[in-house]
């Protein structure tokens, strides 16, 4: 399939200024609330906005305060990924905002409890991540929560494993570039404060230089099969 016909999957984190305190080199994935706009804008005037899509990881305020409206103005949906260990704290959504979400149009999945590095955790602590943040968000929103964002995009076969037997049927990483539709594992590309114009134009059409290709296909292939 030609990259140019693949799904193409945007990632956002925070919109504005945090209200909480940030996580170290954190502030790097927070966007000014203008320069968000004017993404969504070449999003959906985009020839091939049908192909992008678009997710929110962290659960913070501005998913629901900045982010939300502003994707209905345009006639746009979001999966936003909560972290359940957060919910209700200062700066992140509590229970009725995250059903306010859903009421919006929006999906809902799960990025743990504790925003850790799951390539890392003991099996336990990685099963209590999956298990837990689903169960918790299920109770929130009365659906079956059937996706996840691995936090830091960082995972391996252990991780891919834990996150089938926990019942998730889709696992989105951080690998950038395209994703195949209807793959369990969805590589989405991270917009950062320092994502230039022509970065951001390579990730709405598509395109990847070829060396960056080649490194993001051996490192996926690695991650998942070794
Ligand atoms: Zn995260």
């Amino acid at each position: 399939m030609a990259e140019a016909t693949k799904r193409r999957i945007l990632n956002f984190h925070g919109i504005g200024t945090p209200r909480r305190a940030l996580e170290p080199g954190e502030a790097d994935f927070w966007l000014r609330e203008e320069r968000f706009l004017l993404i969504l804008d070449k999003i959906a005037n985009h020839p091939d906005r049908d192909r992008l899509s678009i997710t929110f990881d962290d659960g913070n305020t501005s998913d629901l305060s900045i982010a939300a409206p502003a994707l209905l103005d345009r006639g746009l949906r979001a999966e936003f990924f909560v972290l359940t260990g957060r919910i209700g704290e200062t700066g992140s959504l509590d229970s009725d905002d995250i059903r306010a979400l859903m009421q919006m149009g929006m999906s809902i999945g799960s990025h743990g409890v504790a925003h850790r590095d799951w390539s890392t955790l003991p099996t336990i602590d990685l099963q209590y991540e999956l298990t837990a943040s689903k169960a918790t968000l299920e109770e929130i929103c009365k659906i079956t929560i059937g996706s996840a964002a691995i936090p830091f995009g960082r995972y391996n076969a252990a991780v891919l494993k834990a996150l089938r037997s926990a019942g998730y049927s889709t696992a989105y990483s951080s690998d950038g570039g395209s994703a195949e539709p209807l793959t369990y594992l969805r590589p989405r590309s991270s917009l950062r404060h320092s994502t230039t114009d022509d970065a951001l134009e390579n990730v709405v059409s598509g395109r990847m230089p070829p060396l960056k290709r080649l490194r993001r296909f051996a490192g996926m292939s690695a991650r998942a099969w070794l």
